[in-house]
């Protein structure tokens, strides 16, 4: 069967027995999930989405209802105590647990309620006759649990990392001290958030019993901290099969509303021996507050909530299981859905080819999606090109944001399971941190091995098109054509069952040749040939550059407004990004966001000294051009922020923010910057003297773009045509535009630039403060608004790995010199090489 044929609804239903809620599902869609029309959310393991009926129904509640703080006595802080309290039963009903067995504790989520248990551990310091306690944690654990070592070590508990391949549940052969009380703590995840795999629940009872080899190997009483955070998400928990002791949760990976709020379901006999220290607003049954005198509450749930819990939230929480039963009819039917989406990706993924027969994915996962008991809706993976090297995950990132598919990328908090299956030695982590990258960065690969992965995972209301998508996606952009089809592959995987469970090596990939063909290869220019189009030795003579057009960009994100000559201004092109468009919650609108910014044309008017505002349609109106201290005064100051650094901003009054709002059919404000406050650059530059200063832009003062690179770009997309989907072949002009460079250079060789360590233009210096990375900004028409994936899809073609076009500039005034230096369309430039 070809790709494009098990990209179809027939042969996913053919593959997998359950879909779907009873055929409700595309209503549901339809119904409650609105907003993720166009997208492709894929993430649901980092948090799932709300349906609209939860919000609906909890704002009914709350408007209808008057809820005082639980700790009064009035009739509305009884109403939420009884609330409450009636909520602790839902939660507890979910887990098949009942209030004589399991308290819920709530607390910020599923970090805060591992801390609690790691504060709260009657740890047993190790002394000269006793081991102590021990703190054993499965390596594929997210951090959050890992951390708990940090007051181990404190209290002189031993902790003792475990790997997965060690966990081994048999009879005990030894002898038992029954007399030996000695706590001590093992935790393991429910579901790795790394690959989706499920440990066995029956670990509980094992390590309960000291049946656990050889972790358990020490005398005492093992408790077992069962993190089921990734768990609960998609699948029943049922704690009389598993009675561990402490199960942490946060309940966004459940119902995707409300955030903030978690809880420790904590056994009520293990609660007993929890040692509080702190104590909190309504966890003392009494105190003294002169002398050391504290009586902690009897109620479980009371002594470890410390100060006033969320109730608020609290109650959304019936609101969300009812809505989630309501939409799934179960947990149950929910892990048999997502599981049945997560084998199917995992199926296609991985028979996945490039035209020479090369696998597409290096899948991170220990079976092969054999049963929904031993793997969660995760699949986790790395792409790889046809020569089996691997693409970094942040241009798959860029990417996927191009097709507008919402994925994860990096090593998702769990370090130990990146290690394990990226094969990253200690040393060679400690390496990477000193090489800059740290966790959450784009540092994808160093010296080409990959620091992280790519992460799709799927909720309840995730669709087989999201599947289609996202694997037409890696066709599309990943694979070289012809795409073809590992069968003997996809065979094996197809009767791969429950049956096969225990199967803990993933087999070697089989290459075979009987892939079939479904394009014809068409020859793609390389980048030699290229380069080598129409041009002579570039290197014999040295070239001429001129500078021929400027732009700036008075408003962040908005329409550039070209000039010929233009002052050189303290943060760059005079009045380049200083002013910036805000939403209704002081965030910065991009264009990533909002493409319309781009149909907002400002003009900076310097007889009147006024900024205009135009857009079709709309009356123009202006704003001041300079901040006199008036309107300091009158205005408000606030804060926001541009790529990570907080900025000082001034509110541009009622009249720019009404017309903007109107136009973009959203709340939103100008700002602009203070003229007092000043931004750093953060990039290091080698060859400045001094910091640098910024206005709004995102990362320099100038980006110059060089028109040969414009020009191969071009030259590559028409080549590519067939592939686009039918994007318009776009000229110069267009292409330009969406780089919204400040100087667009005439040259000769595309992409001289990026070597360049200094440059002259007239008479200014500037200094090549590095390259610029694209995103798919690129992707918007600086015409119109709209959205194409080129020239993203070529640039990314071409440019292997990071995906740059043009470079940054900082400007190099003389010292103290008063002089204005002003550029001019039309000047020479002088490259400064490197050999030169
Ligand atoms: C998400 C997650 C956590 C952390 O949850 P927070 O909500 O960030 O506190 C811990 N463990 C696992 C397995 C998770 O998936």
């Amino acid at each position: 069967m070809d790709f494009q044929t098990l990209c179809t609804f027939d042969t996913f239903k053919s593959l997998c027995s359950h879909y779907g809620y009873g055929g409700t599902l595309k209503d549901v869609i339809e119904q409650e999930f609105t907003r993720i029309k166009g997208i492709t959310y894929l993430d649901h393991a980092a948090t799932t989405l709300y349906p609209e009926c939860l919000l609906r129904d909890y704002f009914q509640d709350v408007s209808r209802n008057v809820y005082g703080n639980p700790h009064s006595h009035s009739p509305s802080s009884r109403l939420t105590q009884d609330t409450v309290d009636r909520v602790r039963y839902r939660v507890l009903q979910h887990f098949n647990a009942t209030p004589e067995e399991y308290s819920v504790i709530f607390t910020s989520g599923c970090t805060a309620a591992l801390k609690l248990v790691a504060e709260s551990f009657p740890w047993r310091p190790q002394t000269e006759s006793e081991a102590g306690s021990h703190f054993c944690y499965l390596t594929d654990s997210h951090t959050s649990v890992v951390g708990m070592r940090g007051l181990c070590c404190g209290r002189r508990v031993v902790a003792l990392p475990v790997s997965p391949q060690e966990v081994e549940n048999r009879a005990r052969t030894k002898g038992e001290d029954v007399t030996c009380q000695t706590p001590h703590l093992f935790s393991y995840p429910a579901q790795s958030n790394f690959s989706g795999r499920k440990y066995p629940l029956s670990l509980v009872r094992g390590i309960q019993t000291r049946r656990l080899y050889p972790a358990c190997d020490h005398q005492g009483r093992w408790f077992v901290l069962l993190d089921a955070a990734s768990h609960v998400s998609c699948s029943p928990l049922n704690l009389q099969e598993c009675p561990a002791d402490f199960i942490p949760i946060s309940f966004y990976k459940i119902f995707g509303f409300p955030t903030g709020l978690g809880a420790l379901l904590v056994r009520n006999d293990a609660a007993g021996m929890l040692k509080k220290t702190y104590f909190g607003g309504g966890t003392a049954a009494a105190y003294l507050s002169g002398e050391d005198y504290y009586v902690q509450a009897a109620n479980i749930s009371d002594r470890f909530e410390d100060g006033t819990v969320s109730f608020l939230d609290v109650i959304a929480l019936n609101h969300g299981f009812e809505a989630l039963y309501r939409i799934t009819g179960g947990m149950h039917n929910i892990q048999q859905h997502t599981y049945g989406l997560a084998r199917y990706t995992y199926m296609l993924l991985s028979s996945l080819c490039h035209g020479n027969g090369q696998p597409v994915a290096q899948i991170y996962t220990e079976g092969q999606f054999e049963s929904p008991s031993t793997q969660g809706a995760i699949v986790n993976f790395n792409l790889k090109d046809s020569h089996g090297q691997i693409i970094g995950y942040s241009q798959v990132d860029r990417m996927a944001s191009l097709y507008n598919i919402h994925v994860r990328t990096g090593c998702f908090c769990n370090t130990g399971a990146c290690q394990s299956f990226l094969g990253i030695t200690n040393q060679q982590m400690r390496r990477n941190v000193q090489a800059g990258h740290v966790c959450g960065d784009s540092i994808d690969l160093v010296d080409g091995q990959p620091t992280g992965s790519v992460r799709v995972s799927f909720g309840y209301m995730s669709t087989f098109e999201d599947c289609q998508k996202f694997l037409n996606f890696v066709a599309q952009c990943f694979v070289e054509k012809p795409v073809t089809v590992d069968q003997v592959r996809l065979e094996k995987l197809k009767t791969a069952t429950a049956a096969s469970e225990g199967l803990h090596e993933d087999p070697p990939i089989n290459i075979t040749n009987g892939g079939t063909v479904i394009a014809d290869e068409r020859a793609k220019p390389t980048e030699a040939s290229l380069r080598g189009f129409g041009h002579g030795d570039s290197n014999s003579h040295r070239e001429a550059y001129t500078l021929t057009n400027i732009y700036i960009y008075p408003i962040k994100s908005c329409g550039a407004y070209e000039v010929h000559d233009w002052p050189v201004g303290p943060l760059g092109l005079l009045y380049d990004r200083s002013w910036m468009v805000v939403n209704g919650n002081g965030v910065c609108l991009s264009q990533k966001r909002e493409p319309r910014l781009c149909l907002v044309r400002p003009q900076v008017h310097r007889p009147s000294n006024r900024l205009l505002l135009q857009a079709s349609g709309m009356d123009s109106i202006s704003v001041p051009l300079e901040n006199n201290t008036q309107m300091h005064t009158s205005y408000r100051v606030c804060q926001s922020k541009v790529c990570g650094d907080r900025v000082e901003t001034v509110d541009c009054g009622d009249e720019a923010a009404s017309w903007l709002s109107d136009f973009l059919g959203q709340p939103c404000r100008l700002i602009r910057q203070s003229p007092d406050f000043t931004r750093d650059m953060k990039k290091r530059q080698s060859g400045a003297a001094t910091s640098t200063s910024l206005s709004l832009v995102n990362e320099a003062q100038y980006l110059m773009i060089n028109r040969a690179s414009v020009e191969l770009i071009q030259k590559l997309m028409s080549s590519r045509q067939d592939d686009t989907e039918g994007d318009q072949v776009l000229d110069t002009q267009n292409v330009i535009s969406r780089f919204r460079a400040n100087l667009v250079i005439a040259g000769v060789e595309p992409f001289v630039e990026d070597n360049w360590p200094h440059l002259i233009i007239g008479n200014t210096q500037f200094l090549v403060a590095g390259q610029c990375g694209r995103c798919q900004m690129i992707g918007v028409d600086q015409e119109n608004g709209t959205k194409t994936k080129e020239p993203l899809m070529s640039l990314s073609a071409y440019r292997k790995g990071k995906v740059t076009f043009g470079v940054y500039l900082t400007h190099q005034l003389p010292e103290g010199s008063s002089k204005v230096s002003v550029l001019s369309a039309g000047s020479l430039i002088q490259p400064e090489t490197n050999s030169s």
